[in-house]
């Protein structure tokens, strides 16, 4: 380390095969504290596995991830790439929060049971502590009422709003969103992203993988378009969404802006 202050999150030449299948062909990002990352592709292009790759919940054949400067340490075993240190990953782990598309409560917990788990069992955050800092960002997501609801009573968008505060009350350095909306009804889109939004304009370091483009544009600092398990094109969301140099890229943002 130089004394620059290191990238909150970095990857480096990502490689991810499947059997014969190369899902991902060297793929690299850079997150700056305050970032706001989208990734955007067609669907099968690799943006899950990526994802999956930077919080090693998919182990990459080859490529570095650092977070915070720290890089998660591998090692070569019997021809396989794997952690050499797992309790280095679980504790990086930590410092990504990560919201699926779908949403992954737990379905015999409260709201409030939901969002504290992570601290008080991964992070032996004690439960009062827990508990103050889960009503905070309940609130902060406009579902302080809901917190002793069980899932099944909430709407779609309101379980992934939980979700969001589930995945802040670890006190990330980087939140990780998949299609955080994907699988909501058109209605119920809205109320996340605002979420999402006021997140940003909060100076939180984000990568986001989304088919919203308007939301990409206008939240992004930069954005990823992943073709065929490469990046095709990446640069600010006025180039992406309006001067695209690859065909393919302006195909799929369809003439935005
Ligand atoms: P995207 O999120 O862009 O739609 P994914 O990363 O989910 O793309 O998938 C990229 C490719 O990798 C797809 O062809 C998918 O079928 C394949 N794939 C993803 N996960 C697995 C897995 N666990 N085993 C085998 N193939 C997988
Ligand atoms: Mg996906």
């Amino acid at each position: 380390m130089t004394g620059k202050t290191p990238f909150a999150l970095e990857a480096n030449d990502i490689h991810k095969r499947f059997g014969e299948q190369e899902v991902l062909k060297g793929v690299s990002v850079r997150a700056a504290k305050g970032d706001v990352i989208s990734i955007i592709g067609s669907s099968g292009s690799g943006k899950s596995t990526f994802l999956r790759c930077l919080n090693f919940l998919e182990i990459p054949d080859q490529g570095r991830v650092s977070i915070n400067g720290e890089e998660i340490g591998t090692r070569i075993r019997r021809g396989r790439t794997e952690p050499a240190d797992r309790r280095q990953v679980e504790r990086l782990r930590t410092g990504l929060g990560m919201v699926f598309q779908s949403f992954n409560l737990w379905a015999h917990r409260t709201v409030i049971e939901n969002v504290i788990e992570a601290p008080v069992h991964v992070l032996g955050v004690p439960r009062a502590e827990a508990m103050e800092r889960a009503e905070a960002l309940l609130n902060k997501v406009g579902l302080y009422d809901k917190r002793h609801a069980y899932p099944a009573f909430l709407s779609g968008g309101q379980q992934q709003r939980a979700a969001i505060a589930r995945a802040l009350c670890i006190e990330p350095q980087v939140m990780l969103f998949d299609e955080p909306t994907s699988a909501l009804d058109p209605e119920l889109v809205g109320e996340v992203l605002k979420v999402i939004r006021d997140l940003a304009e909060e100076g939180r370091t984000m990568l986001l993988v989304t088919h919203e483009m308007r939301f990409a544009r206008d939240v992004s600092s930069h954005v990823l378009f992943l073709h065929q398990g490469r990046v095709e094109e990446e640069g600010p969301p006025a180039q992406i969404f309006g001067q695209a140099l690859s065909a393919r890229c302006r195909e799929f943002t369809g003439g935005l802006v």
